[in-house]
């Protein structure tokens, strides 16, 4: 595989009105080439030649219309629709102790799931690729289906990763820093393999699925055993220029504070992070090794002052975080996905008020801000979502270059 994927994140302009024509396609559901023109504003002829190319590249496919108004003239108008038997993605998520893989057809419908678990937390980035390529065959093999029809994978990774060029500068998951993926997917994956932080696929998945469908701004705050964030700004989600932004986790709250995974002091995951309240509620009992965040919150419930002190603490810096988020940004909405119960209602007050506190005062409501439990499958569907995304590009642009040919 010689492709340059840096390339796939700047296309030409007839490859652009090909993409877009096809995220318009993807979005309807179903829709005619009249109402593509309409809706993207575009001349009725440039929408034909791209449909005309993707139709080629087996992207998408016709069918007859089913309204009663386009049969009203005697044949039934000709809609268009993604053509989701084109090929199988697959969204992979790299979570503490095992990788979570999805399998969609390039529709984004559901073929499976798989989960293959991890021997350890962090290992060389070689081991971890390699990793990846036990839970593809795993999981390929678990749906009976053929490595050949899968056209694409995506892997979400906790940490600083530029998605444009593969780069890792750090994660949690990996023990060296500022590793180039580009050439380990190329050698030990079957197929065009992408990669992207795992809170900005969150952010993916929310936006085309979840509860940022339809909205143009809105953030979406992971908190597990990190605390991540995805930015959508205007329809689009944000990366930043060496794709570190977002590193919501490692906004300092906290001069010389407590030390965060990543190295440095006084970062917010440092006090929110499940480590964070681990670490912090931890007495030296045996007991500390098998203690989970459900134990701490049961354990405030009954009265023991240290995890109470513990969870009001992280409630109360999590609010001023977030104040600080909705004073930088003021988005409409901000979606905050746990991995499982932290806080309850005591602490998620703590929280709301400390965020209202510390809002700038204006006449008008605050966003949005809804607090849910982070469904492990958002992850992986999120990747898939990159997935599908990057292999459109892939393929309108090869079959761009073929037309040049
Ligand atoms: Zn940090």
């Amino acid at each position: 595989m010689n492709t340059d994927m840096t390339n796939l994140f700047h296309l030409d302009a007839r490859d652009s009105t090909r993409l877009r024509v096809l995220q318009c396609i993807r979005a309807a559901g179903e829709i005619s080439r009249t109402d593509i023109a309409r809706q993207l504003d575009s001349s009725p002829a440039t929408v034909t030649a791209a449909c005309v190319a993707l139709l080629d590249a087996g992207l998408i496919r016709e069918v007859r219309g089913l309204q009663s108004e386009s049969v009203q003239r005697g044949r039934p108008k000709v809609m268009l629709q993604v053509n989701g038997d084109a090929f199988a993605i697959v969204g992979m998520k790299v979570a503490r102790n095992a990788i979570l893989v999805m399998i969609v057809d390039f529709k984004g419908d559901e073929i499976g799931t798989f989960v293959s678990p991890l021997a350890a937390s962090r290992m060389s980035a070689r081991a971890l690729v390699r990793e990846m390529r036990r839970a593809l065959d795993d999981a390929l093999s678990a749906h009976g289906l053929p490595q050949s029809k899968i056209a694409g994978l995506a892997l979400g990774l906790p940490g600083f990763v530029n998605g444009e060029t593969s780069f890792m500068h750090w994660s949690s998951s990996v023990t060296e820093r500022n590793v180039n993926f580009a050439p380990l997917f190329q050698e030990l994956l079957p197929c065009p393999t992408f990669i992207d932080n795992d809170a900005n696929l969150v952010a993916k998945a929310e936006h085309l699925f979840g509860a940022g469908r339809g909205l143009r701004n809105f953030l979406v705050v992971t908190i597990e055993h990190g605390v991540g964030m995805g930015i959508v700004l205007d329809g689009e989600l944000y990366r930043g220029e060496r794709g570190c932004g977002a590193e919501f986790g490692h906004m300092k709250v906290q001069f010389d504070g407590a030390v965060c995974q990543c190295g440095q002091r006084g970062c917010l995951e440092a006090y929110v992070g499940d480590y964070a309240l681990l670490r912090d509620t931890s007495t030296g009992r045996s007991s500390d090794a098998t203690k989970t965040i459900a134990d701490i919150l049961d354990a405030a419930r009954s009265g023991d002052t240290l995890a109470h002190e513990v969870l009001d603490r992280a409630s109360r810096v999590l609010g001023v975080a977030l104040a600080n988020l909705t004073n930088l940004f003021d988005p409409e909405h901000i979606v905050i996905a746990r991995s499982r119960p932290r806080f309850d209602a005591r602490y998620t007050d703590a929280m709301t008020a400390s965020l209202a506190r510390n809002t700038v005062q204006v006449d008008a409501p605050l966003p949005k801000i809804t607090v849910r439990n982070l469904d492990q499958t958002m992850w992986a569907l999120g990747a898939a979502a990159h997935g599908i995304e990057m292999v459109s590009v892939l393929k309108i642009r090869k079959r761009g270059a073929d037309d040049v040919a």
